[in-house]
């Protein structure tokens, strides 16, 4: 199995080459032409199976595929929800660098520190926002992120979300956003609020487990 079995453009093949990637790992051969499908995931994964290029390379060929026209501003079409600000800042570098061919634009927010460059980036118009929670809900209610044109919605580490008490705003975020969209939900352990919490962000989703 290599990555040019899955159907990938050829901005990310060659993107994954100047990363030095040849083979996919088992997360990513299952997930990425589930994505590419529009099917949603349920994805049971740990941190260092590699399950960021796993959401990210087929957000990135919708995306650039995707030929709507939008006047003006682009809107937000994909939002990374990950609950600390190393995982938020590693997402945005992952995404970079995948997506180096594609003229995509990404933005990465977090609490802890000044929203001023982030709320800057975000007025410039960007198509991909990786994000923590508080920081998110913040930016919403002062009307700086607009999350009524999304595509596409990842929960990333959704156990780790709940054991830093991050469930609730997870919750209200998800509340704010399309209901017509795909999802891909990730999480290293399934325990009861995890499952529950997974049936109502998923559509009949494909299970992944590694
Ligand atoms: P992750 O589980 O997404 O945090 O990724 C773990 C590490 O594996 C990261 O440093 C990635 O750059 C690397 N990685 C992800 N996919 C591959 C691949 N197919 N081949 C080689 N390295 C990879």
């Amino acid at each position: 199995m290599t990555f040019e079995n899955l159907n990938l453009i050829a901005p990310i093949l060659e993107a994954l080459k100047t990363e030095g990637y040849t083979t996919p790992t088992p997360i990513q051969a299952q997930t990425i032409p589930l994505a590419l499908e529009g099917k949603d995931v349920l994805g049971c994964a740990q941190t260092g199976t590699g399950k960021t290029a796993a959401f990210a390379i087929p957000i990135i060929q919708l995306m650039s595929q995707d030929r709507t026209h939008h006047n003006g501003k682009r809107p937000i079409r994909s939002l990374i929800l990950t609950p600390t600000r190393e995982l938020a800042i590693q997402i945005a570098e992952s995404f970079e660098n995948y997506g180096a061919n594609t003229n995509l634009k990404y933005e990465v927010i977090f609490g802890g520190v000044s929203q001023n460059s982030q709320v800057k980036s975000l007025r410039l118009g960007i198509d991909v926002l990786i994000a923590t929670p508080g920081r998110l809900l913040d930016l919403i209610s002062q009307k700086f992120v607009h999350l009524n044109q999304l595509q596409f919605f990842v929960l990333d580490e959704a156990d780790r979300m709940l054991d830093m008490g991050f469930l609730n705003d997870v919750k209200k975020i998800i509340a704010k956003i399309p209901q017509k969209r795909q999802s891909l939900f990730f999480s290293a352990t399934m325990p009861d609020p995890i499952v529950k919490l997974a049936n109502t962000i998923l559509v009949n989703p494909s299970k992944v487990e590694v």
